[in-house]
């Protein structure tokens, strides 16, 4: 009897962010279930860390390689693309590499070369990453393919805790993914959003650190009473790459533990 097939058999798939929280574990569920990956990240170090703890935990993974890629740079990402044009070009592409910046804070306080980093990871590499995953599904002659892009739930609801540069970004990322998945749908390319509640991982537990003040500010909203795992993000992302989702298109996907539909008080 032959081994039974992984839900992504055979796909081409490039996952950015690889080397962090939500993209590394989308990276080893993505290799059981038999997708070949391309891991893009912008730390040379954290991606040779990535890859041994795929490979480690993965024996059985397909194709793996990595590629240094700023998402910010669009002759980096067009190189990261193109370079999976000797595997038949891209089936599936997770835009997930993001920054929450420290010194991101309300209107008054953000200083403006925040905004423009923050939108230039955030959104303009979101754009980048669509532009040139369009280009090589219609080069390559796809008949399907399955965009999907990281956005927040701070994106749907904003944060009391003022966060200006990052929230907006998290909305144009949904904006721009609903508009996309319309524009190219008769192409049979989805494009859906991802929106996480918070997690833990470095992104957000760096920055909360031992400040107990912080972290409950927060944690009383929680309606399952806890942070987030990026492997329930990994899941989710599983799902929408897969044809499991095929008529799943523009959406909002919310994995935020109920989190955007809660009014949690203390008491
Ligand atoms: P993380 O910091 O653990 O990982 C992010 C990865 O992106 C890192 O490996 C980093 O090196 C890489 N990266 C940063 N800038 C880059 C660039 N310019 N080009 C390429 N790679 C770059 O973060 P995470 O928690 O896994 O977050 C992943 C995504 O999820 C981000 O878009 C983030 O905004 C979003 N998100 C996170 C949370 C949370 O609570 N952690 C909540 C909602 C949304």
């Amino acid at each position: 009897m032959s081994a039974p097939k992984g839900r992504l058999q055979g796909k081409n798939a490039i996952i950015t962010g690889a080397a962090g929280g939500i993209g590394l574990e989308t990276t080893i569920l993505f290799a059981r279930e038999g997708a070949n990956i391309l891991l893009a990240d912008i730390s040379e170090p954290a991606l040779a860390k990535a890859l041994a703890k795929v490979k480690e935990v993965v024996p059985t993974a397909g194709r793996l390689e990595t590629i240094r890629c700023d998402v910010s740079k669009e002759a980096d990402v067009q190189a990261m693309v193109e370079s999976q044009d000797s595997w038949g070009g891209v089936d599936v592409i997770f835009n997930n590499a993001g920054i929450m910046h420290a010194d991101d804070a309300d209107a008054v306080d953000t200083p403006e070369k925040i905004w423009d980093l923050t939108q230039s990871i955030n959104v303009k590499g979101v754009w980048f990453g669509c532009k040139h995953a369009v280009l090589s599904m219609r080069r390559n002659k796809k008949k399907t393919g399955s965009v999907i892009n990281t956005a927040s739930f701070v994106a749907l609801m904003g944060a009391a805790t003022p966060q200006l540069a990052y929230t907006a970004s998290k909305g144009a990322v949904l904006a721009m993914t609903r508009e996309l998945a319309i524009v190219h749908a008769r192409e049979g390319f989805r494009f859906n959003s991802l929106c996480p509640g918070p997690l833990n991982t470095p992104l957000l537990q760096d920055w909360l650190g031992d400040d107990h003040a912080k972290r409950f500010r927060r944690e009383v909203h929680f309606p399952s009473g806890r942070f987030g795992e990026a492997i329930e993000q990994a899941h989710a992302v599983v799902f929408l790459a897969s044809d499991e989702s095929s008529f799943v298109n523009g959406t909002d996907f919310v994995v935020d533990g109920g989190l955007s539909k809660a009014y949690v008080t203390a008491e």
